[in-house]
């Protein structure tokens, strides 16, 4: 019989066990593994049938066994020592409240679509929103104040299963908010607390707020599923990117308008404090800057006012380098939600305005959430080095005349939680021989490491790796041939001793899943070598709507089905945050082969990296950054291949080749005591040297030092004296932008050098500017110069600023000097681009002129 309706019962815990109920409800537990074994400890096969879940765990353990716990002094001693320590963690000064001034902000609000903290907490359907999990682990260990802003999905994304003939299969099991560590922002009558979103047509969207504790961060889980609302609206929260345009819309119109309506109710109900500024995760919670337009403009601003303030204090950032990748939207739908109340005093042109694609490239009458975030936010970037230059050029047509490396998009590459994703055993040999359970800053090059140890604590990973592989595919069999008992092969399905390749991820076109099959005679060769062995374990999910990324799993599967490889090449269903802790220690080698440069960043080879894995990749993300010829292997890419087939073909015979010369020789090199001598080199290069670059917190320090402390200072700014210089700001682009089209170079002349110039010599330039309308204040005339490359481009150009030298009449004459400072060709040009202090770039106007 199926139960119609569920809903979980709590544990009463016996009063000396409640540091237990404090300890499973922070989601610091998580990370923190002190607690993570004073779980395990209540009853080892619970915690591990649980899948890692304190309230679960607490919720099935027999009441006997808790009797017995409760008497048992040690264990409590261990929880309240465990609960003191949490107390602590909660309140003490970190890094933020060290390291920056007092009068750093005191909270910043951070939007998500997805937030991947736990196993225990399934919101999330991969990269992004495990970034984001991590982001807030970070901020919390460091103390940034963060407040983070998510939806609660009743089914987060899916749970994977894959049929006998290779088919993924979706299911949406309904999760239960009372099973998991969550509470509900409540009035100090007890209600619910509440926000609602005017709709079209009269009615109202409802949504109740969750809170859960991570470490010091409170996240907000905007969840519709209340009475309140009719069964259309209680199914906005359903599922994580399940519907189409109108309930995605409808989705993001809560993240951004309802957060920040959340996030006000917080701090009348809560002494929590109100966000100085505001960081967008990517354009789903755009509509963010919307609601704070309009609360704006309630206090007298005017939108475009209104509008300068926002963009001070948003810090927006992209994650995708494809086009399909960007929420988008008929501008009649945008327009149908705007022309409501949903948001008191904002005019839909402007909002439409906002996102519109009016430029070059550009679709007429879509809304684009990307444009708009970068429109909202006054600092943008993108997540690598890599990305953030293919983000100024993807988005370049925004800035008209400016050349890529002018436009506003700078670059934060992503980081990845340290405690969350490194294995005890990798933190326990720090511990004994290091000194530290720091990873990422243990000195790894210290000889108190031996390379048998560390060989020894990788074998370890693997092992336990395979004995989980075959415990989850011997459970997949069990559920489609129940009663049969796990076949025999499963026992000698992959070997502990055999080099082991990592491939993860979701199922994009462009990740390439099945690049390895490409001669799948190769691939079989390879894993079947006799003296060298290699085994590959693969999982990842496909969109449920695309049947081309089903398709490429299902080859996969069925390949890896052919009995005589079936022994070295699994795919594991379901990839979650839980399998995902045990898979990247556990391979020897993480692969990445997407198409470059479609991989913003890539995350699961730094959490490979973290745990001593040797990352073997395409140069695209954050491998492009960090690849130094020790830590790994780099896949050519063949970008200049004359087609996508070509490619494929050129870059996967580089990846077996790899395999073959490269990887699995140095593998199984091994010296006396059976150690590989070279590759442990490379595995202590890479701790050593990759650990603290790829951790989350570097991430969270260049955020909060490179964006949100200056974006926090802009917000503080312009809303001064009653928003006075927001006021002005306003006025000045107005009047700039209306200036414009007069603005022009009608002369530049330059002495100073001879006939033959010389380094040292210095040119004097003067540039006749007509800035008819304008001050010569609200310009900056700059020489831009550099080597003149093929059809004169200057290549990495620098700038020298040139100063009116007579102020009054038009054209006004600005002088100044480049010293030639290099041998070889020169080119030099003069722009004229908008100045104004409130400015935090020059193309931000993207208003520019240069001389002819
Ligand atoms: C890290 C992670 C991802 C993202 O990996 P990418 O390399 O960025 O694609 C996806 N899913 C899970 C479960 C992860 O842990």
């Amino acid at each position: 019989m199926k139960a119609i309706r569920r809903f979980t019962v709590r544990t009463v815990l016996p009063d000396s066990l409640g540091a237990l109920e404090e300890l499973a409800t922070n989601l610091r537990w998580s990370w923190h593994l002190p607690t993570r074994e004073l779980f395990e400890f209540i009853s080892p096969e619970t915690w591990e049938s649980s899948g890692h879940d304190p309230i679960a765990l607490l919720g099935e353990i027999e009441p006997d066994r808790l009797a017995e716990l409760a008497v048992n002094g040690e264990f409590v001693a261990r929880a309240n020592a465990l609960r003191d320590d949490l107390h602590r963690y909660l309140g003490e000064p970190r890094w933020y409240q060290q390291s920056c001034s007092s009068d750093a902000p005191k909270a910043i609000g951070y939007f998500s679509p997805e937030f991947g903290i736990a196993a225990a907490l399934p919101q999330y359907s991969g990269g992004l929103g495990i970034l984001a999990g991590d982001h807030l682990k970070s901020a919390s260990d460091l103390g940034v104040p963060i407040i983070g802003v998510g939806l609660f999905y009743r089914s987060g994304y899916f749970a994977q299963s894959i049929s006998p003939d290779g088919w993924q299969e979706e299911a949406y099991p309904v999760l239960d908010p009372d099973g998991l560590p969550l509470s509900v922002l409540r009035h100090p009558d007890g209600t619910a607390a509440q926000v609602a979103l005017a709709l079209p047509g009269g009615g109202a969207l409802y949504a109740r707020i969750w809170q859960v504790a991570v470490g010091r961060i409170p996240l907000l889980l905007l969840d519709t599923d209340i009475p309140e609302n009719d069964d259309a609206m209680r199914s906005v929260t359903d599922r994580l990117y399940g519907g189409g345009g109108e309930h995605r819309l409808l989705q993001e119109l809560l993240l951004g308008i309802g957060g920040v309506r959340a996030i006000k109710l917080l701090s009348e109900l809560t002494d929590a404090e109100v966000p100085e500024l505001f960081h967008t995760n990517e354009g789903h919670a755009g509509f963010l800057g919307l609601e704070r337009i309009s609360d704006l403009i309630g206090d007298g601003l005017s939108f475009s006012e209104a509008l300068q303030v926002v963009r001070a204090g948003t810090v927006f950032t992209t994650h995708t380098p494809v086009p399909a990748g960007i929420d988008r939207f008929d501008s009649a739908l945008i327009e149908q939600y705007f022309s409501t109340d949903l948001l008191p005093g904002v005019d839909v042109g402007d909002v439409l305005a906002l996102g519109a694609e009016n430029y070059d490239g550009g679709t007429p009458n879509t809304f684009n959430m990307a444009v708009m975030g970068l429109r909202l936010g006054q600092r943008a970037n993108g997540v690598s080095r890599l990305h953030g230059e293919v983000s100024r050029g993807m988005f370049g047509a925004l800035w008209p005349g400016f050349d890529n490396v002018d436009v506003p998009i700078t670059s934060v590459t992503n980081g990845v939680h340290a405690p969350t994703w490194t294995d005890p055993s990798l933190v326990a040999l720090a511990e004994e021989k290091l000194g530290t359970s720091d990873t990422t800053l243990a000195d790894w090059s210290s000889p108190a490491v031996g390379d048998g140890d560390l060989w020894r604590v990788r074998n370890g990973m693997r092992a336990q790796l395979v004995k989980d592989a075959r415990h989850r595919v011997a459970k997949a069999w069990g559920v489609h041939n129940p009663g049969v008992g796990d076949p025999a092969w499963v026992a000698d399905m992959l070997d502990p001793e055999v080099l082991t390749i990592g491939f993860a991820r979701r199922v994009p076109t462009y990740k390439r899943l099945t690049l390895m099959l490409h001669d799948p005679e190769r691939l079989r060769s390879i894993l079947l070598d006799p003296q060298r062995p290699v085994q590959i374990v693969i999982a990842g999910k496909s969109h449920p709507a695309d049947d081309e990324g089903k398709r490429l799993i299902q080859r996969l599967v069925e390949f890896a089905q052919e009995p005589d490889v079936r022994k070295r090449m699994v795919f594991l269903p379901n990839y979650d945050i839980g399998m995902a802790q045990l898979l990247y220690p556990g391979t020897d080698v993480w692969l990445n082969n997407p198409l470059r440069p479609l991989e913003a960043c890539g995350t699961s080879g730094m959490k490979a990296a973290l745990n001593g894995s040797l990352n073997l990749s395409i140069l695209d993300g954050w491998w492009a950054e960090f690849y130094d010829q020790e830590n790994g292997w780099a896949i050519p890419s063949a970008d200049s291949a004359g087609d996508a087939a070509e490619r494929d073909k050129l870059e996967a015979d580089s990846l077996y080749d790899l395999i073959e010369h490269q990887i699995a020789p140095r593998f199984y090199d091994r010296n006396a005591d059976g150690v590989p001598v070279r590759w442990v080199e490379a595995i202590r290069h890479t701790l050593a040297t990759l650990s603290p670059e790829l951790s989350a917190d570097r991430m969270v320090r260049e955020y909060v030092e490179r964006l949100y402390l200056p974006a926090a200072a802009a917000a503080r700014t312009i809303s001064a004296d009653a928003f006075a210089p927001a006021r002005a700001l306003a006025e000045w682009k107005t009047k700039v932008t209306a200036a414009w089209p007069r603005i022009s170079v009608s002369h530049v002349e330059s002495g100073g050098v001879d006939a033959v110039p010389q380094v040292g010599d210095e040119l004097h330039v003067r540039a006749h500017v007509n800035i008819d309308g304008l001050s010569p204040d609200d310009v900056a005339v700059e020489v831009v110069y550099g080597r003149a490359r093929e059809g004169d481009q200057l290549e990495n150009p620098e700038r020298v600023e040139l100063v009116a030298t007579k102020g009054t009449g038009n054209p006004v004459q600005f002088a100044g000097t480049v010293v030639l400072s290099r041998a070889g060709s020169f080119g030099y040009n003069v722009r004229v681009v908008p100045r104004h202090p409130l400015l935090a770039s020059p193309a931000e106007l993207g208003l520019i002129t240069v001389a002819n």
